[in-house]
C-alpha cells in the first residue's frame, strides 16, 4: 500500500516532491520521479543545474540560507522535501518538518547529523559502538598537533568537519605534514568553520559502498531495510573515479558490512537509500561515513540492478515496494571537464557507445572545470573485470571540448 497517493502533475491531484539540490544524481532521481507522474520542484545555488533541466519548475536559491529555504517551501508546498547535497539549512528542515509543512528524507535529523562529520562520527563511534579509525576533533593548529601526537599517530587523515567527499582533505605522512594540511583544511571547508576531523589512517584492503534502502515492505505495510550487492570503487584525491558492481566479499566481511549499515541507517531513520561507506581488511570492517541519499558510486546502478539507486530512492520515499536485485556485473567510470569552459561539447560519443554493453549519461552542467564530473560511462560484462574495461574504455573515448 502507497503511502502517498500519486496523482497529475500540475493539477490538484499532484503529488509534489522538492529536491534540494539538482546535481547529476538529483537528476537521474528526478527522472525515475517523472515516469510516476510525480509534481518535481528543483533547487540548485546556480541555474540550469542538471536536475532543473527535467524537472517541472526550477528555483535558484541560497540552501543555507533559513529564510529563503522556508519561504519557498511555504510558496510550493511540496509533500517531500528530498535533500540532494549536505550544505543546506538544516535547523530550517527540521522546523519544516516539525511544524507538518513537508515530510524531510529521509528525516530533518538525518540531514542534519551528515552535513558535519562530527555529528555523524559521535552517532556511529559513541552512541552505536561501531568500529571506526580512532579519531579527533581540532579547533586549531596546536590542538591538531597535540591531538597526533596524543595518540592519533602517522599516517593519518585530516578532513574539515564540513566539507564534501575529498575536498579540503590531506594524508599526514609525518610532523612536516600536519600545517600544510591544516591550512588545506581551512581553505577547503564549506563553511568558515576552523574544524577539522583527525582519523587514523585505516589500510584496508578494498573500500566498498554498501547502498541500503529503507523502504516499506510491500507484506508488513512496514519499513524495513533491504540492501543493494557491495559496490566497489576506486578514489583518487578524496574523489570516485571508478566503481564497479558486485564487489567480491568474505561471507564474514558482507555480514560485518550489513550488520553495521543496518544499524546506521536505522538510527538515522525515514525511508530513502543510504549511501554507507566501509573500508575492509580481510574479514575486519569499518565504518567511514553515510549519505542519506543516493551515493555516486552508485551511479553503477544504472546499468547493474533492476533499479538503479535512483529509482530505488523515488520508490522508497513514496512509500513504494523496492527490488534491491542486481541484474548483471556492471562498472562506472567518470568524464571529466579536462577544460575549464562554458558551454562544453563532447566529442567522439559515438566511438564510445560502439563499445559493447556501454552507456553514457552526460549530465548537462552549463560550465566545465578540469576537475568537474561532467558524465559518466557504464558498462556491464560477464566479469568485473570485463565491466570496469569496457566502461573505462568508452569514458577515455569521450572528449570534452570548448563549445
Ligand atoms: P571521505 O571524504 O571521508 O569519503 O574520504 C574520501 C576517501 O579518502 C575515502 O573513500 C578513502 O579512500 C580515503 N580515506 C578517508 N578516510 C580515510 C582513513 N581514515 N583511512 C584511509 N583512507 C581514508
Amino acid at each position: 500500500m502507497s503511502r502517498f497517493r500519486l496523482g497529475t502533475p500540475l493539477s490538484p491531484s499532484a503529488l509534489r516532491v522538492m529536491l534540494l539540490g539538482a546535481g547529476e544524481l538529483g537528476k537521474e532521481v528526478i527522472i525515475a520521479l517523472q515516469r510516476l507522474g510525480v509534481e518535481v520542484i528543483a533547487v540548485d545555488r546556480y541555474p540550469d543545474a542538471p536536475g532543473q533541466q527535467v524537472a517541472h519548475r526550477a528555483h535558484v536559491i541560497d540552501m543555507t540560507d533559513p529564510a529563503a529555504l522556508r519561504a519557498l517551501v511555504l510558496a510550493e508546498k511540496p509533500h517531500l522535501v528530498v535533500p540532494e547535497i549536505e550544505a543546506i539549512a538544516t535547523g530550517a528542515l527540521v522546523e519544516i518538518e516539525a511544524e507538518g509543512l513537508a515530510e524531510v528524507i529521509p528525516t530533518a535529523r538525518a540531514a542534519q547529523l551528515t552535513m558535519n562529520r562530527e555529528g555523524i562520527r559521535r552517532l556511529a563511534a559513541e552512541e552505536l559502538g561501531l568500529p571506526t579509525s580512532p579519531y579527533a576533533f581540532a579547533d586549531s593548529l596546536d590542538q591538531l598537533q597535540a591531538a597526533i601526537d596524543g595518540g592519533i599517530g602517522y599516517p593519518c587523515v585530516v578532513k574539515p568537519v564540513m566539507s564534501s567527499s575529498g575536498k579540503g582533505q590531506s594524508v599526514l605522512r609525518g610532523p612536516d605534514d600536519v600545517k600544510p594540511a591544516w591550512d588545506y583544511a581551512m581553505a577547503g571547508g564549506r563553511v568558515q568553520q576552523a574544524r577539522v576531523i583527525v582519523e587514523g589512517f585505516v589500510t584496508f584492503d578494498y573500500e566498498i559502498t554498501q547502498l541500503t534502502v529503507r523502504a516499506v515492505d510491500a507484506a508488513s505495510g512496514d519499513v524495513s531495510t533491504f540492501f543493494c550487492e557491495p559496490i566497489g570503487h576506486l578514489q583518487v584525491h578524496g574523489d570516485y573515479v571508478e566503481s564497479w558492481q558486485p564487489q567480491p566479499m568474505s561471507p564474514a566481511a558482507l555480514e560485518r558490512s550489513r550488520d553495521i549499515a543496518r544499524r546506521i541507517t536505522t538510527a538515522l531513520g525515514g525511508r530513502g537509500i543510504f549511501g554507507v561507506e566501509l573500508f575492509v581488511r580481510g574479514d575486519a570492517v569499518w565504518f567511514s561515513e553515510v549519505s542519506p541519499r543516493p551515493h555516486d558510486t552508485g551511479l553503477v546502478t544504472l546499468c547493474s540492478q533492476r533499479q538503479s539507486e535512483f529509482e530505488l530512492h523515488a520508490r522508497a520515499i513514496l512509500g513504494l515496494p523496492v527490488d534491491t536485485a542486481l541484474r548483471e556485473p556492471g562498472a562506472s567510470a567518470v568524464i571529466y571537464g579536462g577544460v575549464d569552459a562554458a558551454g562544453i561539447a563532447f566529442e567522439g560519443v559515438g566511438h564510445a557507445l560502439a563499445v559493447p554493453r556501454s552507456d553514457l549519461r552526460l549530465f548537462g552542467k552549463p560550465e566545465s572545470f578540469v576537475r568537474r564530473r561532467m558524465g559518466v560511462a557504464v558498462a556491464n560484462g560477464a566479469t568485473i573485470d570485463e565491466a570496469r574495461g569496457r566502461a573505462k574504455l568508452a569514458a577515455s573515448r569521450v572528449r570534452p571540448v570548448p563549445g
